[in-house]
């Protein structure tokens, strides 16, 4: 009886934390704009109520799992992450009343860590090893997943239901917001979820005319998998960035391989600085993978003209990095403190 009284039809009211996922902005980024003659935009994921792009693929092997009844009442997900989905799929966990097991790289932020650890979730940073080692953190939840009852790996890098939100949801939405005014579009890829749902949708939606370029950051494979048709791939080097970088195709990958474009690379120095001009320019105060991003962005533009839509996506906020991003002895570790351009010394004040 007191439900149906509380239930009234508010014109514009979501459901608890699920509901509050997507339909982030689309912000114009004016100087990038101005300096390429193109529009720059950019997705604020950000926004979203786990911080993070992540949400919207963990809410989707979530419901998976729930829908092909592996995850039940009660029960317990497991999953190998650099921290976000972890972080999505923590709060999400603690929605719907299961329990929330992360295994993840000790190379990630402590900030991820601990706020996992607020959020309830159980965390076993592991040593960052490959893909074929066993010990690797996706091998670790698995094995865990499957050594208890009622428990699910919701495997992020090769289920697709990852692939499956960004398609119905980020992709739908930057047609919208742009009224299928879009020329272009590139991200960096983790799972690679977020760069092949948004590329099925754009290129479906405008019958290939949008071109989509994969943007990856030094020791990641990808870049050279796509620039020498899959004959020596290269991960040598490393970045500053989290949460991005592949060694291999991902199953999220894959079948969307064959519509993408063209390949970036993107070196730290540029991501770096990108990061401190958005924060002088805009005053938005991004992690490093957004930055990237907006570094392919205007590599974009340039490739493609004056006058083009350009759309990338802002992965998460610089809070969680930030004892990382203003410290100098961390830019000295990386070997990018000298690379820091003048006008932007002043942010490093760790
Ligand atoms: N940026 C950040 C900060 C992330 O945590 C992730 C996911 N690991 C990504 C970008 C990449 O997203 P996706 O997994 O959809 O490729």
């Amino acid at each position: 009886m007191g439900s149906r009284i509380l239930q009234t039809n508010f014109p514009s009211v979501v459901d608890g934390f699920i509901g509050a996922i997507g339909r982030t902005p689309l912000i114009r980024l004016d100087s990038l704009s101005k300096e390429t003659g193109c529009n720059i935009l950019a997705k604020a994921e950000f926004q979203n109520p786990g911080g993070s792009v992540k949400d919207r693929a963990a809410y989707y092997v979530v419901r998976n799992a729930e829908k092909n009844g592996t995850l039940q009442r009660g029960g317990t997900v497991v999953e190998g992450t650099a921290g976000n989905t972890g972080i999505g799929l923590a709060h999400i966990a603690r929605a719907r009343g299961y329990r929330c097991v992360i295994y993840m790289p000790n190379t990630q932020s402590q900030t991820k860590i601990d706020t996992l650890k607020y959020l309830g979730a159980e965390v076993f940073p592991v040593p960052a090893v490959a893909y074929a080692n066993p010990q690797n953190y996706n091998h670790q939840a698995r094995r865990h997943a499957e050594s208890i009852p009622n428990a699910v790996w919701t495997d992020q890098f090769d289920n697709v239901a990852n692939l499956q939100s960004h398609y119905e949801t980020t992709g739908p939405e930057i047609w919208d917001q742009t009224g299928g005014k879009v020329d272009g579009f590139t991200c960096s890829t983790g799972t690679g979820g977020t760069f092949a749902g948004v590329t099925k949708l754009l290129k479906e939606k405008s019958e290939g005319r949008v071109s989509s370029f994969i943007a990856d950051p030094p020791g990641s494979v990808l870049y050279s998998h796509f620039k020498t048709k899959g004959q020596k791939p290269d991960n040598s080097g490393s970045s500053f960035t989290e949460g991005i970088g592949q060694g291999r195709i991902t199953g999220n990958v894959k079948p969307i391989y064959d519509l993408i474009d063209d390949a970036l690379r993107i070196p730290d120095e540029l991501s770096i600085n990108m990061l401190y001009r958005l924060l002088d320019e805009e005053g938005i105060f991004l992690g490093g993978s957004s930055t990237l991003n907006v570094v392919a962005a205007v590599e974009m533009a340039k490739i493609l003209g004056p006058g083009k839509t350009i759309v990338t996506v802002l992965c998460d906020t610089g809070h969680k990095y930030a004892t990382r991003l203003f410290s100098r002895s961390f830019l000295e570790t990386k070997g990018l403190y000298d690379s820091i351009e003048p006008q932007y010394k002043k942010y490093i004040v760790l």
